[in-house]
């Protein structure tokens, strides 16, 4: 049956016109319940006998409707709500209103143990009905919404005649719609109404999302009411406001600030900020000059005491000392400030955090509802206030809890409880909490993805079949060159002489779109997640383990599907020509970096392959040579590695990572190939290759650090690459070794991200690579474990077989750039999540210990200084501050307003009673103590918001410093004999490894 359904569209130039949408009916929609004889149906979803609970005592099915899922999807997606109807009305509503509910609504249908079921009412002869006249569309809405489940209601009643009876229930928060359905005989409820009836799933009551708990006893109003969306949209227009993502300061969560073009607006305090939360895309208003910004504000040390804070925010939020700081700027110019005006785009997210004890009053048997506060983990984040009964379990745990609102006159957003992840300071939590917190996908493969690998499963092998459009390379040396213990080995290398002396050098990657084609939901997934993700302790991987492990993995004396790119190199290493082809090659040998150096050290073998390792090794040296000739940079990082004990996975010790000349010749024939693959495909893709860019640095960041070294006379040149280069190479201090590679490391941390990018969204001359300064540049070369590779292997394969089938996957721009945020997402939040394992293995490493260590300070704040300590790889601040907690714990508290915070020079200094004067500045070589925190505000043992504390040992500062404790040492020696003891154990190779580390955010 075809319905015609008409309305008025007003076309581009203002005239009306009739548009015509045909809206077909059906008889054939069934109900979907298993033991219903009246309706024809295959394969019924829902179950004969749906479960009943306290309030509805019959068997029932739910029916929420559209506000439910936006507000309450934590407590529809609990696993104790099953037979679920979801009306197309309903479920085309969330299409529209939120992508990130209509997902996890998806998973949930995709699942066939919640049996949830999507009824097409729209297209049901029966429950479609037409918007009458004056009837908003929303009211039209929640009329179908009832029309079907009246349908429903009927429909059941007649399934269920003979003795036994099935219900539907109408789930909805809206009073009216309550009210209208009871009117028409069917059974409604609110959701708290209906949860507090499931008492078997007490902790659903938790869940509910919570619209209004007061903190503030007065109901002062304390932030300002935000712009409406027309007010925002004109001022952003008339460029009165600014619009921007708010980033708060990972060292002060009082402080914020938007990039818009080239200014940069920060804001300070809780009223300025004004109720936006990390990420949130804001409207911002300046300040007039006179409140702008012109030296560095103190960091924050902790949770400060908040009763004062309703106070706090009504006063003023300007930066203080403003007055006495007027003629000794640091700043060049102010630095711009204002206020959050409107939030554009909200970014929440569940977040994980901890109860705060302090906030419990209920007594330990308590099981009453009580509003707490729970303190995120991520430090930007405002602490966020929950109702629970659950209080007095949750203490000690990680849980995850959402952010339901934020009003004027509540201090805090209030939130709900999602669910309890488990002890802190428990590894397995720990890593549970820091993989959400980084937003890394890491459940298991769904059944449909694993559907998608090839039947043989690990007996498949490659045939005869697989020739086509193949070149047989199974015949060539070919080896690959990897970290120890690796299993996804993406790449290998070949060379051979050719008879004219030059050489035929090929690079072949793991042919992993063989396998993974496009548009599957394995290719889905990969592109979910992006890339794979290396803690120090576990591995999440972009493909399941089949390929990534086994059948993509080049491992040595089995015969792989490959994509090559062969050069002809002449013996000085210039490029004569290049080519591209699928292959199968078998590999000889899978070498670590130490095998392969130990073999081209070994001048007694001479076989081909150890022949042909020093060949590449000559001609990466002559390739690395010239691209340093170009200008390409050498950065460093603080990076270590940690060994763990092999049974319990603790971190046992710790070392810096070795580079050999085989890392860098791995690494140039890597660079080459990606930058060879850029070129090919950006000739047949000019508006759609995915390539990487890499801007040149801000003068901003450059400035401040030229203006530190320029007491050791020397200048950092940045106009170009090469510049810079040049600069860091003469940069040496012949008493510090250590100088020169701490330069690097600040360098590195001034340096802009590498992105991927569509060519079609930037000019030519931004293409460029800044730190290998190349004029073009993409990813090809770890298809297993980065999605990007993925996408250029189909782009490559495009360009080279003129039969090579493609879709608008490889040629949409717009498709294209989406994939490149996601992918500039993922692969951001892996790096994080990956320092982020670091950091909790090192609060592993020094829990019950303490050492005094060697540290240089990497930068100078208002209250307190960073020092790098690059035995561990880490770093921390030392409080100089009143406000600091840690100076209870030195020796002479009475006197910290000694150290002055000193804006010249950017530095700390200190009088001491003999008159000398002590300054603490950029680079200096200090002594620490380094301990682990155990004492947080409610935060429980261990775990990410765990802080190492660092103190001062040495210069002694009066009041700051704490005693040189020599017995440390002794412990250390302890250590040492410890370690020797452990050796075997230490030799685990630990999954977590991350390949080739140092070219990775190139
Ligand atoms: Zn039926």
């Amino acid at each position: 049956m075809l319905h015609n359904k008409s309305y008025l569209k007003r076309g581009r130039g203002g005239k009306v016109f009739k548009a015509v949408k045909e809206h077909y009916l059906r008889d054939d929609i069934w109900c979907s319940v298993e033991c219903c004889t009246i309706c024809s149906h295959t394969e019924p979803i829902l179950s004969s006998i749906p479960a009943k609970t306290k309030l509805v005592t019959k068997p029932h099915y739910i029916i929420p409707d559209t506000n439910v899922f936006m507000n309450q999807i934590d407590i529809i997606e609990h696993p104790a709500l099953q037979n679920v109807i979801i009306l197309q009305t309903v479920y085309e509503e969330l299409r529209h209103l939120s992508l990130s509910v209509y997902n996890r609504l998806k998973k949930m249908i995709n699942d066939p143990n919640r049996k949830f079921y999507v009824f097409a009412n729209e297209h049901h002869r029966d429950t479609f009905i037409e918007r009458i006249k004056e009837e908003s569309p929303n009211d039209r809405n929640d009329r179908a919404i009832r029309a079907a489940v009246k349908w429903y209601a009927t429909h059941v009643k007649q399934i269920a005649d003979k003795g036994k009876s099935l219900e539907i229930v109408l789930l909805t928060d809206d009073a009216e719609n309550i009210q209208r359905a009871k009117q028409d005989g069917l059974l409604a409820y609110s959701v708290r109404e209906y949860v507090e009836g499931m008492i078997d799933t007490p902790e659903l009551v938790d869940m509910l999302g919570n619209v209004r708990i007061s903190d503030n006893k007065d109901k002062k109003i304390v932030y300002e009411e935000h712009l409406s969306a027309s007010q925002i949209t004109n001022g952003i227009k008339n460029q009165t406001l600014y619009q921007g993502t708010l980033n708060i300061s990972m060292h002060n969560y009082l402080e914020g600030s938007i990039q818009n073009g080239d200014i940069q607006i920060t804001i300070l305090g809780r009223k300025n900020l004004n109720r936006a939360i990390q990420g949130d895309i804001v409207a911002v208003q300046l300040f007039p000059k006179s409140e702008w910004l012109r030296a560095p504000t103190a960091v924050i040390v902790e949770e400060e005491e908040e009763k004062n804070l309703a106070e706090e925010l009504q006063e003023n939020c300007k930066p203080k000392e403003q007055s006495e700081e007027a003629d000794s700027d640091l700043f060049e110019a102010p630095q711009p400030t204002g206020k959050v005006v409107g939030i554009i785009k909200k970014n929440w997210r569940p977040y994980c955090g901890f109860i705060n004890k302090q906030s419990v009053k209920g007594s330990s048997t308590s099981t009453l509802s009580e509003n707490v506060s729970v303190y995120p983990i991520d430090r930007r984040i405002p602490r966020i206030n929950i109702r629970t009964r659950q209080a007095q379990n949750l203490m000690g745990q990680r849980i995850l809890v959402a952010i339901d609102s934020w009003h004027k006159d509540s201090i805090f957003p209030m939130g709900h409880f999602v669910k309890a992840l488990g002890a802190a300071g428990d590894k397995l939590t720990e890593t549970e909490v820091l993989l959400l917190e980084h937003d890394v996908p890491h459940q298991e493969f769904a059944q449909q993805v694993l559907n998608c690998l090839p039947v043989e499963g690990d007996l498949w092998v490659v045939k005869d079949e697989h020739l086509q459009r193949r070149a047989d390379l199974r015949h060539l040396n070919v080896c690959s060159i990897d970290p120890p213990g690796c299993t996804d080995i993406d790449d290998a290398l070949h060379v051979r002489q050719l008879p004219n002396n030059n050489y035929e050098v090929g690079v072949h990657i793991a042919d992993v779109t063989h396998f993974v084609k496009p548009n599957t939901p394995l290719d889905e997934e990969a592109a979910l997640r992006g890339t794979t993700v290396y803690l120090i302790n576990k591995r999440i991987d972009m493909l399941p383990g089949l390929l990534g492990t086994n059948l993509c993995s080049l491992k040595s004396k089995v015969d792989r599907l490959a994509f090559s790119c062969i050069w002809e190199l002449s013996p000085e290493a210039e490029i004569v020509n290049v080519t591209f082809t699928k292959s199968i090659i078998s590999s000889k040998e899978s070498f670590t970096y130490e095998e392969a150096q130990a073999r081209i050290d070994d001048q007694r073998l001479q076989d081909d392959l150890t022949k042909g390792l020093r060949v590449l090794n000559d001609l990466a040296k002559k390739l690395r040579a010239r691209r340093m000739e170009r200008g390409a940079l050498t950065l460093a990082s603080p990076e270590v590695r940690y060994k763990l004990d092999f049974d319990s996975q603790d971190p046992i010790d710790v070392e810096m990572k070795e580079l050999r000349e085989t890392n860098a010749l791995v690494e140039e024939f890597m660079l080459l190939a990606n930058i060879s693959v850029a070129e090919k495909i950006y000739k047949k893709f000019a508006a759609s290759s995915l390539l990487r860019r890499h801007p040149p640095p801000t003068a901003f960041k450059l400035d401040n650090l030229n203006k530190a070294i320029s007491a050791f006379g020397l200048t950092l040149h940045y106009e170009t690459s090469k510049a810079l280069a040049d600069s860091l190479d003469e940069a040496v201090l012949p008493e510090d070794p250590y100088f020169n590679k701490l330069l690097r490391i600040l360098t590195t941390r001034c340096m802009m991200q590498a992105t991927y990018f569509c060519s079609g969204t930037f000019s030519v001359h931004e293409y460029r690579h800044y730190g290998l300064a190349s004029e073009i540049y993409t990813h090809f070369t770890s298809p297993i474990r980065r999605y990007s590779d993925v996408i250029v292997h189909r782009m490559l394969a495009a360009s080279i077989y003129d039969d090579e089938v493609y879709g608008s996957e490889l040629i949409d721009k717009k498709k294209i750039e989406q994939l490149c945020d996601v992918l500039n997402h993922r692969h951001r939040m892996a790096q994080m999540a990956a320092r982020s394992s670091v950091e909790l293995h090192t609060n592993l490493f020094f829990k019950g210990k303490t050492e005094q260590v060697e540290g240089y300070v990497t930068r100078v704040l208002k209250n307190g200084f960073v020092v790098l300590v690059q035995k561990y790889g880490i770093e921390g601040i030392v409080y100089s501050s009143d406000n600091s907690k840690t100076k209870l714990n030195t020796t002479a508290s009475n006197s910290t307003s000694l150290i002055i915070y000193n804006s010249h020079d950017n530095s700390l200094d200190s009088i001491t009673g003999d008159g000398k004067k002590i300054s603490i500045k950029l680079f200096d070589k200090v002594i620490v103590q380094v301990s682990v925190d155990e004492d947080l505000v409610g935060g429980g043992a261990g775990g990410m918001r765990q802080k190492l504390k660092l103190e001062l040992v040495k210069p002694v500062v009066p009041g700051l410093s704490v005693s040189n404790d020599t017995s440390t040492d002794n412990n250390e020696i302890i250590e040492e004999n410890n370690y020797n003891n452990k050796k075997d154990k230490r030799e685990n190779t630990n999954g977590g490894r991350k390949k080739k580390m140092k070219i990775e955010n190139m």
